[in-house]
């Protein structure tokens, strides 16, 4: 069976003491753009879209709490579109369902994407049975919202459809082409494949004589691998961005942007599906095949890089803000996942850096296989969501009803083993 750890490192194709995996060598914008100073106020997320969050009944109890959590998705709360089970009752118990009735403030970090923000989270808040805010949710294409106004002309891919020209247009980007538009256009650039009806009346036909493609985003999991991938690498090998063109260095390409680098991901199939993280390896390879040269304009967003976790800080610290029964900030967030090679190591990594806690917790419901070592060792390991929220509240001192069942939980924090 493959294994997030054993079967399939990732680091067998993209070590990760690259230094171009986590940072990014060559980022034509930096990270720092959308990083920082980003403020979760600008997501453009109308509130109005979905039931409100209660502040009121959030002001009126008794404690703020010191502690928040931040889900991943994808094998923590669902899996495989259904939702766990257990996830229900965790966000229950975290929305006041628990023995002093205090409200926890909780956000979502996902790899994942394809969908606007608002749609996401009310596909969220119907299976998850709580409202879910756009402006507690931070999606793998997320950051990308902040470069639309430094690519003019950008290729889009990944996704359903037509939806993350939705999505690209959404965030303000001018001129979005996608694969589609390129097949449409110039029917022999992709020989094994011709678009369906729907894809034919969906895609948009224009001369790309003159066009420049200033960059390449995949916003979400390829859905036709081959066809994309040949068109990735005719741009990343052009001159400059123009279709049907070569470098003669094949360094004129335009930069390349991927909302996140995980090469595996849970879903309902016995064993992990390659990702978007494999996409990029495979453009890697054969980047470095047909030409010589190390592909050097590559760039990973999401979980584990530190940007993420820096963003997810700013979005977390508005949501407690805006809803002044949490409290200003959180001392100790716990952060709940399911792969050991970005919501692991990424939380770790950041709590190195700043000096509120981040604590991280591995379930046993997604990317990690239960007996595996996992690479990135969590503070705690436990059975389901539901299972973190307890523990995490227990830690933070909150009394909980029900308990915790023996053996749910296997702490590799030294100070839990010493209490
Ligand atoms: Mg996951």
């Amino acid at each position: 069976m493959l294994s997030a750890d054993v079967s399939f490192p990732r680091g067998l194709s993209v070590p990760e003491t690259k230094p171009d995996l986590d940072s990014g060598p060559t980022v034509i914008v930096p990270p720092a753009a959308y990083m920082a100073k980003t403020a979760p106020g600008s997501m453009a997320t109308p509130r109005n879209c979905l039931e409100p969050v209660d502040s009121a009944a959030i002001k009126a109890q008794p404690k703020a709490p010191n502690y928040a959590f931040a889900f991943d998705i994808d094998g923590v709360l669902i899996r495989g579109g259904e939702v766990i089970p257990e996830a229900v009752e965790a966000l229950r118990i975290l929305n006041g369902e628990n023995e002093q009735g205090i409200k926890v403030p909780y956000i979502f970090v996902t790899n994942g994407g394809g969908k606007p923000e608002e749609a996401r989270c009310a596909d969220l808040s119907r299976q998850l049975q709580v409202p879910v805010s756009p402006q507690q949710f931070i999606c793998g294409h997320t950051p990308m919202r902040e470069m639309a106004g430094t690519y003019n002309t950008v290729l889009v891919v990944g996704g359903v459809g037509e939806a993350c020209r939705v999505v690209a247009e959404g965030y303000g980007f001018k001129d979005v082409v996608t694969p589609g538009d390129l097949m449409k256009s110039i029917s022999s650039i992709t020989p094994f494949r011709t678009l369906t009806e729907e894809e034919l009346a969906n895609s948009r036909y224009r001369d790309f004589s003159d066009v420049t493609i200033d960059a390449v985003f995949v916003f979400a999991d390829s859905r036709h691998w081959g066809d994309d991938v040949q068109i990735i690498i005719d741009l990343l090998m052009s001159k400059n961005g123009r279709v049907g063109t070569r470098s003669e260095t094949f360094d004129e390409g335009p930069p390349i942007f991927f909302s996140h680098n995980d090469v595996l991901w849970k879903t309902n199939h016995t064993q992990n599906r390659l990702g978007m993280g494999a996409l990029r390896v495979m453009i890697e390879a054969l980047f470095e095949q047909s030409t010589g040269k190390k592909l050097s304009r590559a760039v990973s967003f999401g979980k584990p890089q530190v940007g993420t976790f820096k963003y997810a800080t700013s979005v977390l610290e508005r949501w407690c803000k805006d809803h002044s029964g949490f409290g200003t900030s959180a001392e100790t967030v716990y952060f709940v996942g399911d792969t050991p090679e970005s919501d692991i190591k990424g939380t770790n990594e950041f709590d190195n850096l700043v000096d509120e806690e981040w604590y991280s917790i591995l379930v046993k419901t997604g990317v990690y296989e239960a007996g595996t070592e996992p690479r990135h060792r969590p503070k705690a390991t436990v059975n389901t969501v539901l299972d973190a929220v307890i523990f995490g509240m227990e830690r933070s001192k909150i009394v909980m009803a029900p308990k915790l069942q023996e053996g749910s939980v296997s702490s590799t924090d030294e100070e839990e083993e010493e209490e």
